[in-house]
């Protein structure tokens, strides 16, 4: 039952809104949402992942992940998975319409960063 404060606004009563655990809908499995899907599974909230893509297959395309996101793999207690499944790139190799280098980013000491 809600009682009012002294203004007469409406005062929720918490122990009802304790009791009601939110159930979380989440529209789309990108990195979006199965990270805060990977979140609400830690933190034990219901939710339900939602994919308009009728099956999953490989893109053949590697996400490249720059240092800053690291703090949060820590976070998430994820970051040596991580790692061990993922390739350390050395360099990046900038090329023109015609294959040819412009210009290389040498990434050797970025783990410092
Ligand atoms: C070619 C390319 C290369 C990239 N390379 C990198 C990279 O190296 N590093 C990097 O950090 N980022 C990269 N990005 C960007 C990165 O992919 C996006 O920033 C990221 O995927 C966005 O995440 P998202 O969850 O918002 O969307 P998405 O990952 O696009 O996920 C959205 C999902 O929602 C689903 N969906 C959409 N509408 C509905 C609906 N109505 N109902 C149900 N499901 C729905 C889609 O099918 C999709 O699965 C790249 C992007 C592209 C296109």
């Amino acid at each position: 039952m809600n009682s009012t404060d002294s203004l007469g606004y409406l005062v929720p009563d918490r122990r009802l809104m304790h009791n009601k655990r939110p159930r979380v809908i989440i529209v789309g499995a990108g990195l979006g949402g199965l990270t805060l899907a990977m979140l609400l599974e830690k933190t034990d909230i219901p939710y339900e992942v939602i994919e308009r893509a009728p099956v999953f297959k490989p893109l053949g395309a590697g996400i490249a992940l720059s240092p800053s996101t690291a703090p949060l793999f820590i976070q998430c207690q994820i970051y040596d998975e991580f790692v061990s499944l993922a390739k350390r790139a050395e360099s990046i190799r900038v090329v023109n319409e015609d294959r040819e280098t412009e210009y290389c980013i040498n990434m050797t000491n970025m783990e410092e960063l």
